[in-house]
This record gives C-alpha cells, sequence and structure tokens, in this order.
C-alpha cells in the first residue's frame, strides 16, 4: 500500500475505522495473495495443524544463551535498533520470571536459578487470538496453521491490537524505522511509519522448508512443531514435561509452553 492510500484511511478517523472501513478491507482480506508464503525452490514448506514452540528455560542460564536468538531473528526480520525505550521494536526478548508469569503462579519464593534465568518471550500465536479480533482492517488474521500474521500493507496503525494484546507482543513504529536498520536483510520487507510489526513464527522459513531462526540458533533448547502431531518434537516436550503458559487464565490459548 503506498502512503497516499495509508493517509486516506487514517483521515477516514479512527474511531469509526471499526464500523466503516472493515467492510471495505473484508474485501480486500479475500486477496487470496494476503499472507500467503512463497515456497521455495526445491524445499517443501513446512504444515501444521498448530505451529507451538516449546522453551527449556532450564538450558539458558543468561543473557549470553539469549542474546544469539534475538539477534538472529531481528537480523533477519529487520527489526531497528532504536536507543529511545518508548519507540523500541521488539519481536523476540528476555525478561524476568515474575514478569513472563505474573499473576500465573506464585513468585514468593523462586529457587535462585529460576529468579536469575532469562526467559524468551514472543508472540504466543494465540488459538485464540484477542489481536486478530480487534483489527478493524484484517492486517493481522489468523492463518490455517495457527500462525497470527500481519499484512504490513493493510495495516493503518490503529494500534487496536497493541491495546487487545494481553502480552505486549507488538511493538508499533513511531518513526521511518529504515536509517535504524544494522543491516538490511533484502529478502525480508522493511517496514515503515505508523505500522504494526511481531513474530510470525518464521513464516517465511516454514514456506521454504526451514525452521524458525530462534528455534535454529538456540541448538536443541527449544523445540518447534505442530502441536497435534503426537511425532513432532513439541507435542513430544509438551506431553513429557511439565510447561507453563503466559496468563492462561485470559483464555486465549498461548503457543508457546516454557518447561520451567
Ligand atoms: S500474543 Fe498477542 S499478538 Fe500474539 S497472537 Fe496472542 S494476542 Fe495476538
Ligand atoms: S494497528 Fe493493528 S489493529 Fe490497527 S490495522 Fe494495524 S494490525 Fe490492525
Ligand atoms: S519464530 Fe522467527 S519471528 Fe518469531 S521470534 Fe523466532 S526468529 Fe523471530
Amino acid at each position: 500500500m503506498d502512503i497516499r492510500r495509508r493517509r486516506v484511511l487514517q483521515l477516514l478517523g479512527l474511531s469509526a475505522a471499526a464500523l466503516t472501513v472493515k467492510p471495505v478491507y473484508d474485501a480486500l482480506a479475500a486477496d487470496p495473495a494476503a499472507g500467503r508464503p512463497r515456497v521455495g525452490p526445491g524445499r517443501e514448506q513446512l504444515k501444521a495443524k498448530q505451529w507451538a514452540m516449546v522453551i527449556d528455560t532450564r538450558r539458558f542460564a543468561s543473557e549470553a544463551d539469549v542474546e544469539p536468538l534475538i539477534e538472529a531473528c531481528h537480523r533477519i526480520h529487520n527489526v531497528p535498533h532504536f536507543e529511545l525505550k518508548r519507540w523500541e521494536i521488539k519481536w523476540i526478548w528476555a525478561t524476568e520470571y515474575k514478569h513472563a508469569f505474573s499473576g500465573t503462579s506464585s513468585d514468593r519464593f523462586l529457587a535462585d536459578a529460576v529468579e536469575k534465568r532469562p526467559f524468551l518471550v514472543l508472540c504466543n500465536q494465540c488459538e485464540n487470538p484477542p489481536c486478530v479480533r480487534a483489527c478493524p482492517t484484517k492486517a493481522t488474521f489468523k492463518r490455517e496453521d495457527g500462525i497470527v500474521m500481519m499484512d504490513f500493507h493493510r495495516c493503518i496503525g490503529c494500534r487496536f491490537c497493541m491495546a487487545a494484546c494481553p502480552f505486549g507482543a507488538r511493538s508499533f513504529n513511531y518513526t521511518d524505522p529504515r536509517p535504524y536498520l544494522k543491516h538490511t536483510n533484502k529478502l525480508f520487507p522493511t517496514r515503515m511509519k505508523g505500522v504494526v510489526e511481531k513474530c510470525s513464527f518464521c513464516a517465511e522459513r516454514l514456506a521454504e522448508g526451514k525452521r524458525p531462526a530462534c528455534v535454529e540458533a538456540a541448538g536443541g533448547k527449544i523445540a518447534f512443531g505442530d502441536l497435534y502431531d503426537p511425532a513432532s518434537e513439541a507435542h513430544q516436550w509438551v506431553r513429557k514435561n511439565y510447561t507453563l503458559r503466559r496468563k492462561v487464565n485470559l483464555g486465549t490459548e498461548p503457543a508457546v509452553y516454557y518447561i520451567v
């Protein structure tokens, strides 16, 4: 979508957008190209009923263990680096247990190892995603394989999805992010001012038969696969271990699991 079209949409008025713009975008959302991954030559697209990630947090002891994963993701997805905290864009980041699982479990007497451990957090690709329901343009939508996608061209920057996401998994581009890129991956789109972005479980890599970049960088500390396929590693890790998910009481059904 060019800048003029985005500006027109923004001028339509955001309070009315949910009622007036949605039918227009229902038609646009029917575009068969929307979010459809390209299949790379010679590689078969990976498929699932519900993609899921299982993070074995016991194997991440310090920042040094998580930094390479964050760097791998942000580098290939052209995630800009802003010094200004309120402009920060992040697809995956590390936080403490008490923040990752606030309100879901007792954290009064945590073991030292758990308290000091970095917990990787990202979009949970929720099975029941409130962000999708909140989006008036279908710029964010759920695929058949469970991935909650972003169509950057359809995003009008209303940020309804950010208000709806209880995990803070989405970031907003307050300014043109391109001058703030350390490197540019020409195979992945850059974004523009006024667009929301987030992790998409590396949909572009799955389309080429590859696993997510952070999973590759984790070297066996994260399982990825079809949650409902008994043969998948993710399914097996969930079956064999006691796992936590974030804010399950909200009913969004996160597809990111944590072995603690
Ligand atoms: S974590 Fe947030 S952005 Fe991701 S699917 Fe769930 S509600 Fe949507
Ligand atoms: S900001 Fe969020 S809710 Fe608004 S159009 Fe973009 S994706 Fe949809
Ligand atoms: S799954 Fe892909 S997009 Fe999501 S955090 Fe990992 S590397 Fe980034």
